[in-house]
């Protein structure tokens, strides 16, 4: 027997929890510290009264042997696909059928799972810094070759994001096969407008390349901007899309997320479309019925508004925390379109040293750039998922540290 040696080529220090780690080494010798956490991407306001009204409503029917449900159909309940339908894609535009769209328990997963439809010989091309999920799982795959002394993979094709390009990776120089985008991005918090995501979808149908589109972040867009890929004419020959419920309605602790895969992506001759329903029909048995009832509610008259409610409130911390660091003299990209504040540290100090002085001095947690690749260098984001009052709290402590 022999194990996937790919998987021994993962840093086992896994960025988050090397925050915890340091975290409670804090707590440890400054029991007083009133710790604030503005680092993990998770949010932090319960789920909206219709949420829970479905679910406690789908509790009952369980109880029942009247209305029970077993295994529920592989890529979701046609209510659920339904009214994904009706609702994010159809006021855009964007025709699907409802078996172009997979329900899931994440798009973590799916990021994660999709590459077992692709061959391990494609070049992956990436942003960097980028969301680590889809680096790892490329490694676990077999897809990255060795790690150089710069924390590069050698068959990854990298996208710097840089202040320089504001965030938006240029077209790759050399041939990609599979090419990882999400915008809003995280880290950056930095979203993409509609003719810059038209010459990506135009060059990946020129160099019949797939582009894995991460749009976990789309309901925090304010501005005039694309909400999927399929606004842009040609995606549905290039592009997988991810969508996820988990920042949207705060599903991270529910779990509840989808994939469109279009019938019109075919690449030697084969549905991609075929492949991904092959994949999860066989690996995957569906999201409870309890949760895909929750998933549906978001999309009732007063779903919606709830929902939004929570959105616009983790935009305002977005706000508040972005004024007050370029009011402190910060350099701050993001919060706009997006949860993520992402900001330049002061002095030249690297991502960690600026998390180590922020930790000791401020008693602040925030995630260092380098963690989401090379690029990230020299950056640190912060998360708008806290209550308003630890954030404003957050951010007057910044201003007086700096
Ligand atoms: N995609 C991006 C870019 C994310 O930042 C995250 C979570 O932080 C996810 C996907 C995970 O989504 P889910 O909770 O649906 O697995």
């Amino acid at each position: 027997m022999k194990i996937n040696e790919n998987f021994l080529k993962i840093q086992n220090s896994y960025l988050f929890s090397m925050i915890a780690q340091k975290v409670s080494e804090f707590k440890e010798k400054n029991p007083e510290a009133d710790v604030i956490r503005l680092g993990i991407g998770d949010v932090t306001r319960p789920l909206a009264p219709e949420v829970i009204k479905a679910m406690h409503s789908a509790v009952d029917e369980m109880a029942q042997e009247s209305t029970f449900k077993g295994y529920p159909p592989a890529y979701g309940y046609d209510f659920l696909l339904n009214a994904i339908n009706q609702n994010d894609f159809a006021p855009r535009g964007v025709k699907l059928d409802i078996d172009e769209i997979f329900v899931s328990d994440g798009a973590k997963s799916d990021a994660g799972n999709i590459g077992d439809i692709f061959s391990v010989d494609n070049k992956v091309a990436i942003c960097d810094p980028i969301y680590p999920v889809y680096i790892d799982a490329n490694v676990m795959a077999g897809r990255s070759g060795t790690l150089n002394d710069k924390n590069e993979w050698s068959n990854f094709v990298y996208l710097p994001c840089t202040a320089e390009n504001n965030f938006l990776p240029e077209l790759p120089k050399e041939h990609a096969d599979l090419i990882y985008l999400c915008f809003p991005n995280n880290p950056t918090g930095m979203a993409i407008s509609k003719e810059e995501l038209k010459k990506w979808v135009d060059w990946a149908n020129e160099h019949k390349s797939l582009i894995l589109y991460d749009a976990a972040y789309e309901a925090y867009i304010t501005e005039d901007l694309p909400h999927t890929i399929y606004e842009i004419e040609g995606a549905k020959t290039c592009a997988i899309e991810f969508r996820s419920f988990s920042k949207t309605a705060g599903f991270t602790g529910t779990r509840c997320a989808y994939t469109i895969v279009p019938k019109e992506l075919v690449f030697d001759g084969v549905s991609l479309n075929k492949l991904w329903a092959r994949r999860q029909g066989t690996k995957f048995n569906g999201v409870s019925y309890v949760t895909q009832k929750a998933a549906e509610a978001i999309y009732t008259p007063e779903g919606k508004k709830q929902v939004r409610e929570v959105i616009n409130y983790y935009l305002n911390n977005a706000k508040v925390i972005k004024s007050g660091l370029s009011g402190a003299g910060f350099r701050v990209w993001g919060g706009v379109n997006s949860p993520y504040i992402w900001l330049k540290t002061p002095e030249g100090m690297s991502s960690w040293d600026f998390f180590d002085a922020l930790l000791s001095k401020a008693n602040i947690v925030g995630t260092p750039g380098s963690g989401f690749g090379p690029a990230g260098e020299g950056f640190f984001r912060l998360t708008a998922f806290g209550s308003a009052e630890r954030t404003a709290e957050a951010v007057e402590r910044i201003k007086n540290l700096f």
